[in-house]
């Protein structure tokens, strides 16, 4: 094919008789030209409008196959929600609801109320609020107690947790002042007293995250910190991060948190607890409902979708904990994510590998959870990221490991037909 023989646009585009079809045959019609230009053959143009035309309609927000061996996958959308989960939000979404109505008494009722009392039988909190992430809830706790006033926070834990998310920085939104005690590797109770002055207002302890210091270290234990925010009678505000509801290795719980003397303990609803997008306050009724109170608060709002999958996940914490995907991922027996290795390694041809998961979302930075991956060449590394669905591995020493930690029976599969497919 020559470039004059290419239609023009309108006419490539008249054919498909479709309201995307303008755009999508410019597309194709350059893509076309290049290739002449560089001696190679376009093909067929209308069988190639009909492809742009299918990609142009499929969703861009999809579903993959995380065979990355990160629980927690900031990247690939974090907690995968339980079944039931799912279903609340299908329920709830599909007709109307009664999300702000009080259905015993006839009147106005709040979106908070639907969680309160489970999220106090859970960990023992007096009072609960939930908003759109944890970054709401930090800010939000510091802008309704201390906006215009001092917050000390040791300086080990002025944290970035990733994609420029600063404590310090939305503390400095918050309105509040930040002032920094102890060094970087160290703090101690004495450095928190030091710093507590008449602009005091609250003391803020942050959860690490990602980040740790190794060896000569020192920071107090939550109790002695709490001692000295409660002799001022200031209040300690507990950025737990992943907040673990259910006991996962040595990841702080909201309830130990609380009962070491935080008043207000604020944490994710996508990472450890398994379910979506929320930030969850927890703690003394007085301090949360300064918190309801505050402007902010409308504007910081958790939405029914997340709220109906956040009920769903908390009514599982209460009942069975291990249908949720998070927990029963990190629950799995090592035999049983060998096995898979095995057997999607025997559909591919490709070798079993012996590998290091992690829990993500930084959560146990530190933690290594055995693993096994199927080796294959790196080659299909691309192809498996265009597949439908999609599949993220690892690209390690010019091979790809799809790792099996962090796919279920059914996905790993799903993964071997994806790689049969991929090699054509
Ligand atoms: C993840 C994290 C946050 C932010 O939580 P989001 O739910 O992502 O907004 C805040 N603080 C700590 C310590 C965290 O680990």
């Amino acid at each position: 094919m020559e470039l004059r023989d290419l239609p023009s646009v309108d006419e490539l585009a008249r054919e498909a008789g479709d309201p995307l079809a303008v755009d999508a045959a410019r597309a194709v019609i350059e893509r076309a030209r290049e290739e002449i230009r560089a001696g190679t053959d376009p093909g067929d143009l209308a069988a190639r409008l009909r492809e742009e035309l299918a990609d142009a309609r499929r969703p861009r927000l999809r579903r993959v196959l995380n065979a990355t061996g990160v629980v927690v996958h900031t990247n690939l959308g974090r907690a995968p929600l339980a079944e039931q989960a799912v279903e609340r939000v299908a329920e709830v979404a599909r007709g109307y609801s009664n999300l702000e109505y009080d259905l015993a008494a006839g009147a106005r009722g709040s979106r908070q109320d639907h969680i309160a009392a489970i999220l106090r039988r859970l960990t023992g909190a007096e009072a609960a609020l939930v908003v759109n992430n944890n970054a709401a809830a930090v800010l939000l706790a510091l802008a309704a107690l201390a906006e215009g006033r001092d917050v000390v926070v040791s300086r080990g834990e002025l944290i970035e947790i990733g994609d420029g998310f600063r404590i310090p920085d939305v503390l400095a939104r918050s309105g509040a002042r930040l002032v920094e005690v102890g060094t970087t590797n160290r703090t101690r109770a004495a450095d928190y007293e030091r710093a507590i002055g008449p602009e005091t207002a609250v003391v803020l302890r942050v959860h690490q995250s990602n980040f740790r210091v190794v060896g000569f270290e020192e920071r107090p234990r939550l109790e002695e910190v709490a001692a000295v925010a409660h002799h001022h009678g200031l209040p300690l505000v507990d950025d737990l991060g992943s907040g673990a509801i259910a006991p996962v290795e040595a990841e702080p719980t909201a309830r130990e948190s609380l009962a070491a003397g935080a008043d207000l303990v604020c944490f994710s609803g996508d990472k450890l607890l398994g379910g979506p997008q929320a930030g969850i306050v927890l703690g003394r009724v007085e301090l949360v409902e300064r918190l309801r109170r505050h402007p902010l608060q409308r504007a910081l709002r958790i939405d029914k979708l997340s709220l109906a999958a956040l009920e769903g996940t908390l009514l599982l914490q209460l009942e069975a904990p291990e249908r949720i995907p998070v927990l029963r991922t990190l629950a799995q027996g090592t035999d049983v994510v060998r096995e898979r290795a095995e057997r999607l390694a025997a559909a591919t041809g490709g070798e079993v590998e012996e590998t290091v998961g992690r829990v993500g979302g930084g959560a146990l930075p530190l933690a290594e959870l055995p693993s096994f991956a199927c080796a294959l060449e790196e080659s299909l590394a691309a192809p498996l990221r265009a597949a439908e669905p999609p599949v993220v591995g690892v690209v390690r020493d010019g091979r790809l490991l799809l790792d099996c930690l962090t796919l279920t029976d059914a996905e790993a599969e799903e993964a071997a037909s994806l790689v049969a497919a991929a090699r054509g």
